[in-house]
């Protein structure tokens, strides 16, 4: 029971800082905005934004709250004992039954929130263009493709972990020999991965209407500054964001073997092609990136992970002790791998929040790089004057607190961003 409180004080760590967030931010808020965002609000969009964010709150406190309410349930509940009974102790079978549970419970439990987020507030402050059907449509379309990818994830964890004592010899195996089996998992898991990538953007083109860029001038344009790209974009498209949301967007999808870039169809109608390019010009910024030391560390830490596993298949014995322990805390009788990968991320929840707040910094820098091209090509003034227009449409928040931009911000906030282009155009 000891180590079940433990699991639940670690999952409760993500509503601790929910609320500690909302703190700062509200703090934030009274303070006067800085001289480089100080025109992004007229004074009435500015209380529209306040009210706007102030309605966030509520639905935002109880979905943070409902996530923790279901981990701990599943956590002290003999949830996972029920499962396997279920499936009749079938390991494949309870690994499955248990994914499609906990993801029907996190749809179930997040869609009235998301639905009266929607509905309520967004469509209140004109930031929602979604229909209820298509609202549905997407949820239930995202929900049955994320649970058949996850229970596909987890059935192959755990037909990996159901037969390693079979192929390391009861872990009694060489060093080349765990480095080979690791090597083996590893290519499957990516490929698994790669297939993956491939869906969600498949499933992107059902949720959206693509239709390729008209010819002309805006296409030679965007075509030029794409010139020196280390990877081939394979497709120019306009999507109908209208049919969604007011939202402006323009962006490079990455696939494993090529790139495609999407433009809002509410960006193309209500902005100059300077504008437009500024954006691209930004993203072919992100195309021209050679990988940095920065990039290269964190290579280093899959590295590390790597190497972290093959040391735990040679002392296997661990391994297989800390299964059964697990089984034996809560009631089991065969190894559950989506317990397994639950309880892993819940002990390593603080390690791996330290490890998003580094690649939040990497992301930045190279945000910043590649503002740094748009100024380099001539447009950092349009660059601003779209960040500025769309942060007051879209009621972002431009002066996050320093502490929540370090560490879950993957683009800079509009102030330190505006400061950064300001600077590249000066040099
Ligand atoms: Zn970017």
């Amino acid at each position: 029971m000891r180590f079940r409180i433990l699991l639940a004080a670690m999952a409760s760590l993500p509503c601790v800082y929910a609320v500690f967030r909302l703190f700062l931010m509200e703090k934030k808020r009274q303070e006067p905005l800085p001289e480089e965002v100080a025109d992004v609000f007229t004074k009435e969009r500015w209380n529209t934004f306040v009210a706007y964010k102030k309605e966030l709150k509520a639905p935002f406190l109880l979905s943070q709250l409902l996530a923790f309410l279901v981990d701990l349930f599943v956590i002290l509940s003999p949830f996972y004992a029920w499962m396997e009974r279920l499936a009749n102790g079938n390991p494949y079978g309870t690994v499955a039954i248990t994914a499609v549970v906990l993801m029907a419970v996190s749809f179930l439990v997040g869609l009235p929130v998301s639905y009266y987020r929607i509905f309520t507030i967004e469509t209140k402050y004109c930031l929602n263009h979604r229909t209820k059907q298509k609202f549905f449509k997407d949820e239930i379309t995202e929900f049955v493709t994320g649970t058949v990818l996850n229970t596909a994830l987890y059935l192959l964890l755990a037909f990996i972990l159901l037969h390693l004592p079979a192929w390391t010899n009861q872990f009694q195996i060489p060093l080349y020999k765990a480095v080979l089996i690791m090597a083996g998992i590893t290519a499957v898991i990516v490929a698994f991965l790669f297939l993956a990538s491939y869906i969600s953007w498949l499933l992107l083109r059902v949720q959206y209407k693509f239709t390729p860029l008209q010819e002309g001038e805006l296409k030679q344009d965007i075509l030029k500054l794409l010139k020196g790209s280390r990877k081939k974009v394979r497709r120019i498209e306009v999507y109908n964001e209208s049919a969604k949301s007011t939202s402006k967007n323009a962006f490079v999808l990455k696939l494993p073997f090529f790139r495609s870039i999407g433009i809002a169809d509410n960006f193309l109608a209500e902005n100059s092609h300077r504008e437009l390019l500024a954006v691209l010009a930004h993203e072919a910024g992100h195309l021209k990136h050679k990988p940095s030391f920065w990039n290269i560390l964190n290579y280093c830490f899959f590295g590390a992970l790597f190497c972290l596993l093959v040391a735990a298949l040679v002392h296997g014995a661990v391994l297989a002790q800390w299964e059964q322990a697990l089984e034996g805390i809560f009631g089991l009788t065969v190894c559950n791998a989506v317990l397994t990968f639950a309880v892993i991320s819940w002990l390593t929840q603080p390690l791996l929040f330290v490890i998003s707040a580094y690649r939040n910094t990497i992301s930045r820098m190279e945000e910043a790089e590649a503002d740094r091209n748009a100024v380099k090509e001539g447009y950092g003034e349009e660059l601003i004057q779209t960040f500025k227009q769309v942060s007051s449409d879209e009621l972002v928040d431009v002066n996050p607190p320093e502490l929540v931009e370090f560490l879950e911000y993957d683009h800079p906030g509009m102030t330190t961003r505006i400061r950064q282009i300001h600077h590249a155009m000066q040099a």
